[in-house]
This record gives structure tokens, C-alpha cells and sequence, in this order.
């Protein structure tokens, strides 16, 4: 098959959410200025970047919806894997964008990306006769490099391995079957629940962790020429089920949704015997994501396999689902007001070594 090297490539959305109300209260200013046309943004007096998509404070989650992801969306039904990230600091509308205002009490016109995603992908299938689809979903946390079950809380750690064909594996995590887009939306729930009152208690955790929601999409496909009745596929015991030895063809893709850690600098004090030293330090998984999403963009690096996916945890579990044979976009959420400038300028620089 051949591939254009444009499609390789990590696509960057990027994203100025509006001013909230108590910026508006203290008359917050501006820093940044957008061109639609152009995809390109200024931010300050004069840096330009340019992205694949420039949404402003005015786009609503449908047009985010059907600009950036309904197009991805039809390579899941052919098999590829597909991963949409939100980086950004805290406050920069991730997970409003991910899965939508207030998960716990939302409206459907602030539906973020997940539950449109999933509503695409069951209208999609329900509609193909000649195939039988099996949908289910997980939600993993990964919090200071540990892998933690969102869905399944008993404090275990999980880990990650590839199968022989190069699927990664996350040992143990659930899987939950779902039948309608409400089973979704309520593991979806129950999860981000966990997620902020997690075990630590800490106020912070959750804006210091990954949160990534996996939709696994299984298609078995009638072979044109065959009268025979379909066979139940039996499964492993681990989380593929066996290829089917006749009548169908088996297609399987999973589509990850990841609400990044907080991409802040945060000052860390030590206490080194007399005096206190203050240093800055990013998450180390965003930085290890960024030099993964860089090499892919990279064609030497990608040709000759030197992507550093062993760096951390989130790049070893989405390994099978960066680069290669997958699809991913990054949407960089940044806040519009002067106040966030540094912050928001570290966001476009690190949206601009990804693509
Ligand atoms: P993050 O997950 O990056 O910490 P949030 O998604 O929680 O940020 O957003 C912070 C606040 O801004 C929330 O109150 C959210 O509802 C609001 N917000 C973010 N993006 C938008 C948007 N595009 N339109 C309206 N409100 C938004
Ligand atoms: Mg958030």
C-alpha cells in the first residue's frame, strides 16, 4: 500500500477557548489573535505559528467535532488505530473538549469529542448489514508512571507488554462490553468520578495524570461469496479475540481519547541541606510524548525505528497507536488571556515540534 508521507504525520488542532466569567470580571486581556483562513495564530507581538486547524473561542463543540475528528473517524472501520490528545495547562479547556463541560450533569450540545466519536461509530455499524461489531471500553490513569484501572478500583498497578504482532497490551485492565452510547457515557462517568477523588486525596491529581478512555472496535466481516453461518469467534483469554477461520474477515482497531496531564511548568522546592533549591519541571510523559510525536514527523527516524516510545508509560502503551499504521491528532487547548502567555507559548511550541 502505499502511504503519502502527509498522512505519517501527527496532525496539531489547535484550540483558544473563550474568556471565563471571572476573567471577564477582571477584564483579562488577550494575547492571542487568530487566522481561520490561514490556520495561523499570533500570539504577543509577533510569533506566528501555522497548524492544521486554528479554532478560535467561538467554535462550538459540533464544528470541532466534524472539522478535526469525523474524518479520522473512517480509518477506525478500516482497521487503523486512531488517537486524539489534549495537551494544554490547567484551565485550558481539555477536558471540556475531550468528553465536554461537567461529565456529570451534560447537556448534549456540550457533548464533547468521546461521546460524539462513539455516538459516529454505533450509527456506523448498526448500519452495516454485512458485519458484526463488538465495542467495548476501558479507562486507564496513568499517575506518576503508574497505570491505574479507572474502571475497576482496587488499587492494582497494571502494566504493559506487545503480543507477537506488535498489539500493546495493557495486563489486566477491564474491558467493558457496550451495547449503546449510554453505556458509554456512564463508564465515562464513573471513571472521571475515580478520577478526581482519587486514592491520594491529592487536589492536583488530576490535573497531574493522563486520562486515557479506549474504545476497542471489533468488526467481523461476512466474506462476499459465503452462504455459511457466521461463527462465534472464540477469544484467547487475553484481550484479542482469535482470527476466525473461515467465513469472515476480522478487523480490529482501537481508538484512544487521551486528556493529557497539565502541561505547567511546576516549581518543585528540595530541600538540599542548607538551602532550598527551586527547579521547573514538566511532566515527564508529555515530554517523552513530545519527542515521540517529533521523530514520527521525522521521516529519517521513522525509516530507520529510532522513535523513543520507551520512555515513559504513556508512550509504551500507546505505542501501537502512534505512528506507522495509526492516526493521530493533537488538539493544543490554549487560554486566550495575557496572564497565560508563557504558558500557552510553551503549548504552541511544543503543538509546532509535532507537526
Ligand atoms: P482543563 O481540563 O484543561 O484543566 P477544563 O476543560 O476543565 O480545562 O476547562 C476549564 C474551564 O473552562 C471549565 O470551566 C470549562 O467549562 C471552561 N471551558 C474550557 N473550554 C471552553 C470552551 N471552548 N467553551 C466554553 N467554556 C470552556
Ligand atoms: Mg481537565
Amino acid at each position: 500500500m502505499v502511504n503519502k508521507e502527509s498522512e505519517f504525520r501527527v496532525k496539531v488542532a489547535v484550540r483558544v477557548r473563550p474568556f471565563l466569567q471571572r476573567e471577564k470580571t477582571h477584564e483579562q486581556k488577550s494575547c492571542i489573535t487568530i487566522h481561520p483562513q490561514t490556520n495561523q495564530i499570533i500570539i504577543g507581538d509577533r510569533q506566528t505559528f501555522t497548524y492544521d486547524f486554528v479554532l478560535g473561542p467561538k467554535t462550538q463543540q459540533d464544528e470541532l467535532f466534524q472539522t478535526c475528528i469525523e474524518p479520522m473517524l473512517s480509518n477506525v472501520f478500516d482497521g487503523y488505530n486512531v488517537t486524539i490528545f489534549a495537551y494544554g495547562q490547567t484551565g485550558s479547556g481539555k477536558t471540556f473538549t475531550m468528553t465536554g463541560g461537567n461529565i456529570l450533569s451534560i447537556a448534549e450540545k456540550e457533548y464533547g469529542i468521546v461521546p460524539r466519536a462513539v455516538q459516529t461509530v454505533f450509527d456506523t455499524l448498526q448500519n452495516r448489514k454485512d458485519c458484526r461489531a463488538t465495542i467495548s471500553a476501558s479507562y486507564l490513569e496513568i499517575y506518576k508512571d503508574d497505570i491505574i484501572d479507572l474502571l475497576d478500583v482496587n488499587d492494582k498497578v497494571l502494566d504493559v507488554r506487545d503480543d507477537a504482532i506488535g498489539n500493546t497490551i495493557v495486563i489486566g485492565a477491564s474491558e467493558h462490553t457496550c451495547h449503546s452510547i449510554d453505556d458509554v457515557v456512564n463508564l465515562l462517568k464513573k471513571g472521571s468520578a475515580v478520577r478526581h477523588t482519587g486514592a491520594t486525596q491529592m487536589n492536583d491529581e488530576s490535573s497531574r495524570s493522563h486520562a486515557i478512555f479506549t474504545l476497542y472496535i471489533e468488526q467481523r466481516l461476512r466474506d462476499k461469496n459465503s452462504n455459511s453461518t457466521i461463527v462465534q469467534a472464540s477469544y484467547d483469554g487475553l484481550m484479542q479475540p482469535l482470527k476466525p477461520t473461515f467465513d469472515e474477515s476480522y478487523l480490529s482497531a482501537k481508538l484512544h481519547f487521551v486528556d493529557l496531564a497539565g502541561s505547567e511548568r511546576v516549581a518543585r522546592t528540595h530541600n538540599t541541606g542548607e538551602r532550598f533549591q527551586e527547579s521547573i519541571r514538566i511532566n515527564s510523559g508529555l515530554l517523552a510524548l513530545g519527542n515521540v510525536v517529533s521523530a514520527l514527523s521525522d521521516p529519517k527516524k521513522r525509516a530507520g525505528g529510532h522513535i523513543p516510545y520507551r520512555d515513559s508509560k504513556i508512550t509504551r502503551l500507546l505505542k501501537d497507536s502512534l505512528g506507522g499504521n495509526a492516526k493521530t491528532l493533537m488538539i493544543t487547548c490554549v487560554s486566550p488571556c495575557i496572564v497565560d502567555l508563557d504558558e500557552s507559548l510553551n503549548a504552541l511550541k511544543y503543538a509546532d515540534r509535532a507537526s
